[in-house]
């Protein structure tokens, strides 16, 4: 096997490609998750294993709008043992690296380039896994290439690339947030919104910023939303920008007001709300409603929440198929939702330490090692507690 490193061209050789082995254990996915859950198990002693992706490392970032910025900031805090928010591996800093405190996906698509650079992680990329089957002990996984068997599967393929398209009526007529390249160069002058949490809030602030007229609607009211945790409430850092001249003077928000159904006709789409109001414009809407996530690729092997998250044991492995592991934003633990960063990647070693305790390595130095980074949650004891209000 080949780790092709696109963006500076190193091709170097590092363990067989070959369909005839058994591998420890396979990653999907070489995002944040993939390359940090990889990272974790080179650290745990696992040797046998690769990271495969559909594309290349950290493409779903690299995909991001242009003028789109990480809401959690980057601070090179690691001099006293506290990890910068945005690192998925211990010891590193976004801050430090790029010299930048809220980066841009494509900033960070090259960050995780050069994680992978530097930790030698075997990563084959532009392959799909088309399909996962178990059988006996082992996983088969099925590539265009061939069908590769594995004792272990981390699934990291992310949510970003499997957006939600049938939130309402016609919601196939409006544009996704995670299919712009850049707001600037969105045509038109009036702007409806659909969805008012970071992604929308985030696309009106740009276009705003362009001097567009905006509508945001969503069905609850996440800008009056009282919480401290930013997988209920918006980030400080977009609460900041909704303060901003250009978003008083150009963006309306419309909270408690769902979008029932959007039609086209005669060049022009009609968007009903749930109060009965009807907006028109000659623009495209925008859809910024979140996504399904790739979970749903993999539902056969996992049983399903309520909610339709996957059931996950207390080393996040599938309760149905032992040896599949998930990695990532999926993850939920009773109301606990682990959808950031600095949330998820707190799990990456308590997989990678299930793993290699299950292929006989001694793993007490890694738990260790890892927890005083605040890289090893187990206890989720600590999780839900909002902030002071001083
Ligand atoms: C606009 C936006 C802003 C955000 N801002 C922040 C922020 O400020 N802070 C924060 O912590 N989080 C933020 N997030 C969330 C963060 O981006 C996600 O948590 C992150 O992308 C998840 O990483 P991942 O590795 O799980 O998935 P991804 O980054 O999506 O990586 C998954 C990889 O899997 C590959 N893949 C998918 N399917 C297959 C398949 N079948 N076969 C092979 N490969 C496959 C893809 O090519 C991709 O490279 C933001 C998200 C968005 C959309």
């Amino acid at each position: 096997m080949v780790m092709v490193n696109q963006s500076t061209d190193v091709i170097e050789e590092t363990i067989p490609l070959d369909p005839s082995q058994e591998y420890d254990t396979i990653v999907i996915g070489a995002g944040a998750s993939g390359i940090g859950a990889a990272i974790a198990l080179t650290h745990a002693g696992v040797e046998k294993f690769f990271v495969v992706d559909r594309e290349t490392v950290g493409a779903s970032f690299a995909k991001w709008p242009a003028e789109t910025r990480f809401i959690t900031p980057s601070f090179p805090s690691n001099s006293i043992g506290m990890l910068d928010l945005n690192s998925i591996a211990v010891g590193v800093s976004p801050a430090f690296s790029m010299k930048v405190e809220h980066p841009t996906g494509q900033q960070y698509a090259q960050h995780l380039n050069n994680l992978a650079t530097f930790f030698e992680i075997p990563i084959l990329e532009h392959t799909n896994v088309n399909a996962i089957e178990k059988h006996d002990d082992l996983f088969h996984l099925h590539f265009d290439e061939g069908t590769f068997m594995t004792k272990n599967v981390i699934w990291a393929a992310g949510e970003f690339q499997y957006p939600k398209t049938d939130a309402f009526e016609g919601a196939e007529l409006c544009r996704h947030t995670a299919t712009v390249s850049s707001y600037a160069e969105l045509a038109g002058d009036d702007f409806l919104i659909i969805g008012g949490y970071e992604s929308g809030v985030d696309a009106a602030y740009h276009l705003a910023d362009h001097g567009k007229k905006v509508h945001v609607f969503d069905r609850a009211d996440p800008w009056g939303e009282g919480s401290s945790n930013p997988s209920i409430a918006l980030a400080t850092f977009t609460i900041e920008r909704t303060r901003h001249a250009c978003f008083s003077e150009h963006v309306t928000l419309h909270a408690n007001n769902g979008v029932e159904r959007v039609t086209f006709s005669d060049g022009m789409y009609e968007l009903t709300t749930s109060n009965g109001e009807v907006f028109q414009t000659a623009t495209q809407p925008l859809f910024a409603g979140g996504f399904e996530g790739s979970h749903a690729f993999v539902s056969h092997l996992f049983e399903s929440r309520d909610d339709g998250f996957p059931e996950l044991s207390e080393r996040d492995e599938s309760t149905t198929h032992p040896g599949m592991f998930l990695c990532g934003p999926a993850i939920r633990h009773g109301n606990e939702n682990f959808c950031f960063i600095y949330k998820y990647r707190q799990r990456f070693a308590v997989v990678a330490q299930a793993i290699a305790a299950s292929l006989g390595h001694e793993t007490d130095d890694f738990v260790e090692a890892y927890r005083g980074w605040g890289m090893y949650l187990d206890d989720l004891s600590c999780c839900g507690q909002e902030c002071l209000t001083c």
